[in-house]
């Protein structure tokens, strides 16, 4: 028999987003059911570290200048109340620190965070429901008013006011990256839970949804090529953050974009390289500056060039650039090309030049030996394109209306960031609340 259950708010993926507007919505009184496929909640948020984003419309225009507006504004304009609610419920948000240059945000206990909104959920007489698939939407005269589940105990219909699709995005689901990512992209390394394979995507595009957009790329970091991760720890561990400050090769031995915009930016344009691969070169000074030092004010340091090594990565030491030409030939590069390469940029750097592509944010020379150099790929975390919402969370049909009854927030959707990321707990955070409020209004309707 198939059990059915009534609530106000039905939350389909238990991470950040998800929980946020579950426990959210239960401390303003509505009714609360959240259904989770994993064995536990937390989803990609329990590996990270930061709430942060654009300090102010004016960096995130400049920044993410193709995403849609009313997004990035609001996930500007209310980021502070998203950082006042992480605290109201007795969770620390450490003091701001820059990210990646143009942001500002604070480190915050992301595991104390998700236990706790679980927590609030279940003393509100909420229920989470773990191992728990959701199998399609349930529909109503144009309706979105619940759906199916399926968990351990059986088959059930959850029918609620509002159904939030929280399932923390598509990059599981390597068909889906190759059609509205890149063709190569199926094959890129996951760098998040692996439940979040498009269900959210999946169910909404199903009940008429809008989403895009295409070409809009994907938020990941460079990795050491040819090495698995082994546990969620690497996600961090493996990623060469440090490749803003150093110079990477494609297999044409050139440099193809300006990697001192940011590595999450040279990982979207190295995927559209030959083969999606390139070699990272930095020198004794990147080695002591950067990959040495702490990346993030207050971050453990890790030296990710040993740990490439230790991990069996392409890696090796140049005491002197007339040693890249001991390339290995299976990697298939020019050594002598790239060195060639180099000294090219040096000497248009000493005359005072530009080099092309540019060097923005760090036009320093590369020439203290030794020369680091690791062959890198990029790995996924979320991507850019997803389900279309308005700033209430609402989902938007293709008539560009919002589909009644759904909403959606976190990495399912998509519009917010074009080639550029600013962010993923924030907007979680902010549209996970804004879908809260639009739940707990559904209710006065
Ligand atoms: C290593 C790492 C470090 C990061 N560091 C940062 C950082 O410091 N700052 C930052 O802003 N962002 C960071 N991020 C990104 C951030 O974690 C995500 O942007 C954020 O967690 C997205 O929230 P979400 O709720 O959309 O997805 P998630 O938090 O991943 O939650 C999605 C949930 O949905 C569940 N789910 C999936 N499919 C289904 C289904 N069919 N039914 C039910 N449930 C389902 C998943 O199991 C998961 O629990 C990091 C990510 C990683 C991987």
């Amino acid at each position: 028999m198939v059990e059915t259950v009534e609530t106000d708010l039905l939350v389909i993926g238990g991470g950040m987003a998800g929980l946020t507007a579950a426990a959210r919505a239960a401390h303003d009184g509505l009714r609360v059911v959240v259904v989770e496929v994993g064995a536990d909640v937390g989803g990609s948020a329990r590996f990270a570290g930061y709430a942060w984003t654009a300090p102010s419309h004016e960096v995130m225009d400049a920044v993410n200048p193709r995403g849609d507006a009313a997004l990035r504004h609001a996930l500007v304009d209310r980021f502070s109340d998203g950082i006042d609610w992480i605290r109201s419920v007795g969770v620390e948000a450490q003091e701001p620190v820059t990210l990646l240059g143009f942001g500002r945000g604070h480190q915050f206990d992301t595991n104390q965070y998700v236990d706790r909104c679980r927590q609030l959920v279940l003393a509100a007489g909420g229920e989470v429901r773990l191992r728990t698939e959701t199998s399609r939407l349930l529909t109503e005269d144009g309706r979105v008013v619940g759906a199916a589940v399926t968990g351990p105990d059986g088959s059930a219909e959850v029918r609620a006011r509002s159904t939030l699709l929280a399932t923390g995005g598509l990059q599981g689901d390597p068909e889906l990256l190759r059609t509205h990512v890149h063709p190569l992209a199926g094959d890129l390394q996951l760098r998040a839970n692996p439940h979040s394979a498009g269900t959210g995507y999946r169910l909404a595009t199903e009940v008429g949804a809008a989403t895009g957009p295409d070409d809009a790329g994907f938020y990941g970091h460079l990795v050491p090529s040819g090495v698995a991760f082994a546990d969620p720890s690497d996600f961090v561990d493996l990623s060469l953050y440090y490749s803003e400050h150093a110079l990477l090769f494609n297999l044409a031995n050139e440099r193809f974009t300006d990697e001192t915009l940011g590595d999450h930016l040279t990982t979207m344009a190295l995927l559209e390289q030959p083969e999606a691969r390139g070699l990272l070169i930095a020198d004794a000074r990147v080695h002591r500056d950067w990959i040495v030092a702490s990346y993030v004010e207050g971050a453990v340091a890790l030296d990710k060039f040993a740990i490439a090594n230790r991990r069996g990565g392409r890696v090796g030491l140049a005491e002197t650039l007339d040693e890249l030409a001991y390339l290995p030939e299976e990697w298939g590069y020019d050594g002598a090309a790239i060195k060639a390469a180099i000294d090219a940029y040096h000497r248009t750097i000493a005359a005072g030049g530009t080099p092309e592509p540019g060097r923005r944010n760090d036009p320093s020379p590369i020439d203290e030996g030794p020369w680091y150099v690791v062959e890198c790929v990029p790995a996924v975390t979320f991507t850019f394109h997803g389900i279309r919402i308005d700033d209430q969370a609402r989902v938007l049909g293709t008539d560009g209306r919002p589909v009644p009854g759904l909403l959606c927030a976190g990495s399912d959707s998509g519009g917010l960031y074009h080639r550029a990321y600013a962010g993923g707990l924030a907007p979680a955070l902010v549209f996970g609340l804004a879908a809260a409020a639009t739940a707990a209004s559904a209710l006065t309707r």
